[in-house]
């Protein structure tokens, strides 16, 4: 486990492969698989490879790979099976702390997508 890893973290087992994901990208910065409950026919989470319990705990160091994030998003979705804007689009979430509705406490990235009617939201 690199130092960067909390070892009780679900989705640091998961970028260090200890448990298996339905990968859509990878690069040495961030980690990109789809959710295991799916709120719509297109849904993936982006995740950092860093361990960074929630959006709460970004600072200046990490602008640079949040920017990436967020440019990478638009293109995986398309890639993922999203319509092209602005008939199709996606919604991107970020759920942060107890009252953001955070689950997993390693901040990912939800890009949600695909023709409706979805699950939720
Ligand atoms: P949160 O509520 O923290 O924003 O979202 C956590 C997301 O992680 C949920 O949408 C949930 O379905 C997803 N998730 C939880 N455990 C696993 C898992 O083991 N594998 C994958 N691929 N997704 C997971
Ligand atoms: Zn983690």
């Amino acid at each position: 486990m690199s130092p960067a890893a909390d070892p009780s973290c679900l989705f640091c087992k998961i970028i260090e492969g200890k448990i298996p994901s339905s990968k859509v990208y990878e690069d040495d910065d961030m980690l990109v698989f789809h959710d295991i409950h799916p709120w719509a026919p297109v849904h993936f989470l982006m995740v950092p490879k860093v361990h960074l319990a929630s959006m709460a705990q970004v600072g200046p160091e990490h602008e640079a790979l949040l920017g990436r994030m967020m440019s990478l998003a638009p293109k995986l979705a398309l890639q993922e099976g999203c319509r092209p804007y602005p008939e199709g689009g996606f919604r991107v979430v970020i759920n942060t702390g107890q009252e953001g509705g955070q689950e997993v406490q390693h901040l990912h990235v939800h890009v949600i997508g695909g023709p409706r009617p979805w699950l939720k939201g």
